[in-house]
């Protein structure tokens, strides 16, 4: 009794503040289809709010609905995620809509569990769908909710245990309303993102402050513990950037899976790999080479480490009437409807990752 009290306590004034402060105005919450709450909380895992709205826009935009998706080749998804990271998400989301067009008839499905067979989705996300667009009572656990139910009940252990996950499902549950429940899962999220926020929490602001254990013992930061830090290592890689008269560039595309699975970039070696080296494999004669100028190192940084950007632009005076297979395509950046990494369009001076048109 205590307990549901406690979670009734807990759920009012966390609405009560989101009523206040909360963010309504975001595009998926305009008109909360599955669809669009699906493409929202795949692009909203790992990236901030700020970075995705105008992804989301332009994705919906091109890509209206499940059907538009799963007939889009994946070149076009990439491309509509090009800058955003991460892109296994944009790959599982162009083959959730295949599996949703094939097996359930282009009809989104509305249950969770269904929903989390999906490529792609997990327990938390298939909950946000479910509540978010159908209003229906599920409990979500993404990493601001974590944080947030970890501070609130001191719960202690790393979030990646298999018993503090438990937990946490738990608390999720038992904190969840059965009124308002789209209004809830975003409250709580919002909450975790701009009050009970990672470093420096806004206690003092805190609509759940009265009850929060972490704070009442003085250690807010202390929880959820901290993973231990891995050393981050250093890779270093040299890409070549071949332009042609034109202005086209020769771009290969990665292998399916991937850091940069199916993404489109200029030709990637071993550091300090030679010129010679380079253009006897890619089958480009010597003497179509007009001008060779190596550029300043950049360093890019990715979840566990850093790579290490040698450019070495190849300007040539002649397009060669066959490259190997394998190095791909002529492409003019300023055309490309391809998905490019940022590091991609850096090298080839592509300035707005995303076309609108
Ligand atoms: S009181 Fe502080 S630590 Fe506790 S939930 Fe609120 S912001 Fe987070």
């Amino acid at each position: 009794m205590a307990d549901e009290q406690s979670a009734a306590c807990f759920a009012a004034r966390l609405l009560a503040w989101w009523d206040v402060h909360g963010r309504k105005n975001l595009p998926w919450q305009r008109e909360r289809t599955p669809y669009r709450v699906w493409v929202a909380e795949i692009m909203l895992q790992q990236t901030q709010v700020s970075t995705v709205v105008p992804y989301f826009e332009r994705f919906v935009t091109r890509l209206p609905d499940v059907e538009s998706l799963a007939r889009a080749d994946l070149d076009e998804v990439l491309h509509l995620w090009s800058g955003l990271g991460y892109y296994a998400r944009a790959r599982h989301l162009h083959r959730a809509a295949g599996v949703v067009v094939r097996e359930h008839g282009g009809v989104f499905p509305d249950e969770a569990e269904r929903i989390q067979r999906l490529p792609g989705v997990g327990r938390s996300t298939a909950a946000a769908i479910v509540a978010q667009s159908h209003g229906r009572r599920a409990a979500i656990l993404d990493a601001n909710v974590k944080r947030v139910l970890a501070r609130r009940h001191r719960v202690g252990g790393a979030v990646s245990s298999a018993g503090t996950l438990d937990e946490l499902w738990r608390l999720a549950e038992s904190h969840t309303p059965a009124e308002r429940v789209a209004d809830y899962t975003q409250a709580i999220m919002d909450l975790g993102a701009t009050v009970c926020r990672r470093i420096r929490p806004r206690c003092a602001d805190c609509p759940v402050r009265a009850d929060c254990q972490a704070h009442a013992a003085g250690d807010p930061e202390g929880y959820p513990e901290k993973p231990p830090r891995r050393k981050r290592r250093l890779e270093r890689s040299r890409f070549f950037v071949v332009v042609d008269p034109e202005g086209a560039c020769l771009l290969e595309q990665r292998p399916p899976d991937g850091i940069w699975g199916g993404l489109w970039s200029p030709p990637e070696r071993d550091a300090g790999e030679s010129v010679i080296a380079f253009l006897e494999q890619a089958g480009i004669a010597a003497d179509l080479v007009g001008e060779v100028q190596q550029a300043g190192v950049f360093r890019h940084g990715f979840t566990h480490f850093d790579l290490d950007v040698e450019p070495v632009y190849v300007r040539l005076r002649a397009r060669p009437a066959v490259v190997r297979e394998s190095l791909g395509r002529w492409i003019d950046p300023a055309e490309h409807r391809l998905g490019l990494s940022a590091v991609a369009a850096r090298l080839v001076g592509v300035t707005t990752l995303f076309d609108p048109r």
